[in-house]
């Protein structure tokens, strides 16, 4: 059976044809998608769920993630920090250096008003699995799945998705009517697709390996950036192991991906150094495409996209699943008010205060994340001259520090309420 009906205060009705009705349907069961869902809980809202995958398929996903301490915040809030926490492993130091150029800039807590950690790495796993205990527990959430969802129709109080069971066995509502439907179907979106959202942006040059080694020295907690001539390259702790985010052209990422673990052992040490001694190579290499992409809007009459459906990123800096959150914790803070005011939760006019929140501080990131990439990713002398001075100056002048570390955790500009309380 693929509609949970677990306790509901009103159960989703279907009479005869006619599609089930709920109050908003969230198409994309991933982090995003279930950071609306959950933060939708006290609401009391009626809200479906709908993903294509087995929830235990979606939350086994090897992927880990820099977690910033917004996204700490908005979990916080969602009251899954206690949950997750003992799982995360925190930072105390960001290294961010410039090939072999001595003058390292060094981050501490104390730069973004903390006392000790300076963001997190999560497994995949850890995150999806909180936010799905959260949903199935819920009396008011849904989960329909593993199925497709694709829009039929819009009409002036309402939006239809068609379901599809992705398991030939299950049955699900053929048809599900909302007052809103948020995408959170991820990068491809066909929701967005399908309601023709113009979006703008480029694949790089650049394909990213992600890996996990074990080192020989323990990794301190410290989370390293090291900008190479090839492109940006993160390792962060996780557990005893260290996670890394490598990006380069195509061509040499590829060529990297199919090396043997000896080879490839022998190349990444080149490029960590000494510091971290023998490194093991765990589990599979894989290798992900890297694109920039921003949607002339996040919304539609009746539909909001969140998350990669919205936009994607550079991994410089691990940035993407972390403006998701904050998507998904602004449009709930909307939908609240909304609802405060007796107002309709799809109408355009409501949509857009989501949309200004969002979109604008969304370019902020996807420039900066941009800039870095390209300044980093050459050797024109003049560019190194550039970028070498903005190090320097970036190591010696604290407010731009603090700027740029509060940038990057997510703690500039506007945050949803779900994330105001402080750790
Ligand atoms: C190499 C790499 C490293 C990264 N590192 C970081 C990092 O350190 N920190 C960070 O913040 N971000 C990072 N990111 C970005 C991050 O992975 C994404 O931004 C994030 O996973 C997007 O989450 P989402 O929930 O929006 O979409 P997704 O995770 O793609 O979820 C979309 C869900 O929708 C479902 N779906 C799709 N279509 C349908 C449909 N029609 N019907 C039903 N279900 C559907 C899918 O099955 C899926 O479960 C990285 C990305 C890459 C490539």
């Amino acid at each position: 059976m693929l509609l949970d009906h677990r306790p509901q205060p009103a159960p989703l009705t279907s009479e005869g044809t006619a599609p089930v009705t709920v109050d908003v349907a969230i198409v994309g069961g991933g982090i995003v998608g279930l950071v609306v869902a959950c933060g939708l809980i006290e609401t009391g809202l009626r809200v479906a769920i709908v993903e294509a995958l087995p929830q235990a398929t979606a939350a086994k996903q090897a992927q880990a993630y820099a977690f910033s301490l917004a996204s700490a915040q908005i979990f916080q809030g969602l009251g899954l920090w206690e949950r997750v926490r003992s799982e995360l492993e925190p930072f105390q130091k960001i290294h961010l250096s410039d090939c072999d150029w001595p003058d390292v800039v060094e981050f501490q807590p104390q730069e973004a008003d903390r006392a000790t950690d300076l963001g997190y790495v999560a497994a995949h796993t850890t995150l999806l699995t909180a936010l799905q205990e959260r949903v199935n527990q819920a009396p008011n959430l849904t989960w329909i799945g593993p199925a497709t969802a694709t829009v039929l129709d819009y009409g002036n109080e309402w939006a239809e998705l068609t379901i599809a069971p992705n398991d030939p066995e299950a049955s699900c509502p053929d048809r599900l009517r909302a007052k809103l439907v948020v995408a959170a179907d991820g990068a491809r979106s066909p929701l967005r697709e399908a309601a023709g959202i113009p979006s703008r942006g480029f694949a790089y040059w650049q394909s990213c390996i992600v890996a996990a080694v074990k080192a020989e020295h323990h990794h301190q907690n410290i989370a390293y950036e090291r900008f190479q001539t090839s492109g940006p390259f993160a390792i962060l702790p996780l557990g005893d192991l260290c996670r890394l985010v490598w990006t380069a052209p195509h061509a040499e990422a590829a060529a990297m991906l199919n090396l043997d673990d000896d080879r490839f052992l022998q190349e990444l040490s080149q490029r960590v150094g000494p510091q971290m001694g023998r490194l093991e190579l765990v589990g599979r290499r894989y290798l992900f495409p890297v694109r920039l992409m921003q949607c002339d809007r996040y919304t539609a009459h009746r539909l909001a996209l969140v998350g990669d459906a919205a936009h994607c990123c550079h991994p410089v800096g691990g940035q993407g699943l972390n403006m998701g959150i904050r998507d998904a914790a602004a449009l709930v803070e909307v939908l609240q008010g909304a609802i405060a005011r007796g107002e309709d939760l799809g109408q355009l006019s409501l949509l857009r205060r989501y949309d200004r929140w969002r979109r604008w501080g969304n370019w902020t990131i996807l420039a900066f994340t941009d800039l870095l990439d390209r300044l980093f990713s050459t050797q024109f002398w003049p560019v190194v001259w550039v970028r070498r001075a903005g190090l320097a100056a970036l190591k010696r002048i604290p407010p731009l520090k603090s700027f740029a570390l509060k940038l990057m955790t997510g703690l500039l500009g506007k945050m949803p309420a779900l994330g105001r309380m402080a750790l």
